[in-house]
């Protein structure tokens, strides 16, 4: 188990200048950990665990790999459904290994993806194994500060349906950060962000803005953007290649930068 825990130790060299827009939600998240954590001011309980809720793409995973980026810490990403699907009957022995494992490697941040998978209110719906994970992911949650502890091991939890979570897990997690899709300064970020050292003078950045926002795209969506973009302006400079192997050029997805995200969805 504490294998397993090892291997979903992932390396985080996000910072928060890599995420696009979400000011305010990066502020939150510094004060949060940096001041309330680090710090440890006497007079404020530190948060234990802190939930990032909102629809998905929007930079949950991002966020959660920059804290722990700006802490230094050692980042595990856990995906709950993986876990509950690989381990299902012995899934909160893996909880408890992977907090054994943040706190010999401490300071760690522990990501929890999806803890939805874990819980409903439909109680029914739960299954045995995702109940204990859970119960055991709230006593290493519970557990931690009472002690005393000096060692940082802080959760951050990320679900895309919080209406979902039940009371259990909602009290556990006092700290609730809402993550939106982004506006259309957050898109022009976006943009910018995933089209580096590339020269994008030639495109209306308002114009796609606008409209991505209006289709509701999230950064992710807007992600693929990009890809395709530059996928084809790589063909443009390519086009000699074409030739070289007896094809023919096609203008395929000229208006590709507006409407392919769309259609692959
Ligand atoms: P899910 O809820 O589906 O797990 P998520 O909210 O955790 O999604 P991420 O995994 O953080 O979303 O984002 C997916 C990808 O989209 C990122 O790796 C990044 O390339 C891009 N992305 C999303 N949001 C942003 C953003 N605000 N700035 C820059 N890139 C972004």
């Amino acid at each position: 188990f504490k294998e397993y825990a090892r291997n979903l130790i992932a390396k985080s060299n996000v910072t928060w200048g890599d995420i696009g827009g979400l000011d305010e939600v990066k502020v939150l998240m510094m004060e949060t950990i940096v001041i309330s954590a680090l710090q440890r001011p006497k007079a404020i309980q530190p948060w234990k665990g802190i939930l990032l809720f909102g629809p998905p793409g929007t930079g949950k995973t991002l966020l959660a790999s920059a804290a722990a980026g700006s802490l230094n810490a050692t980042f595990f990403n856990v995906k709950a459904s993986n876990v509950l699907s690989k381990y299902f009957g012995e899934s909160s022995k893996i909880i408890t290994a992977i907090y054994d494992v943040a706190r010999k490697n401490a300071p760690s941040i522990v990501f929890i993806d999806e803890i939805d998978a874990l819980t409903t209110k439909r109680s029914n719906d739960t299954s045995e194994a995702s109940r204990r994970m859970l119960s055991t992911l709230l006593t290493e949650l519970e557990g931690f500060y009472d002690k005393g502890s000096d060692v940082l091991v802080l959760t951050l939890a990320a679900t895309n349906t919080p209406w979902d979570l039940d009371e259990a897990v909602l009290s556990r997690f006092p700290k609730r950060i809402y993550v939106p899709l982004p506006d259309k300064k957050a898109t022009r970020e976006i943009i910018k962000i995933n089209t580096k050292g590339l020269d994008i003078s030639k495109l209306d950045l308002d114009a796609i803005a606008e409209e991505s926002v209006r289709r509701l795209y999230s950064g992710r969506d807007i992600r693929n953007l990009c890809q395709e973009a530059i996928w084809n302006m790589i063909r443009e400079e390519n086009r000699d290649l074409y030739k070289l192997a007896n094809l023919p050029f096609h203008e395929l997805n000229k208006r590709s930068l507006r409407t392919r995200p769309l259609e692959m969805r």
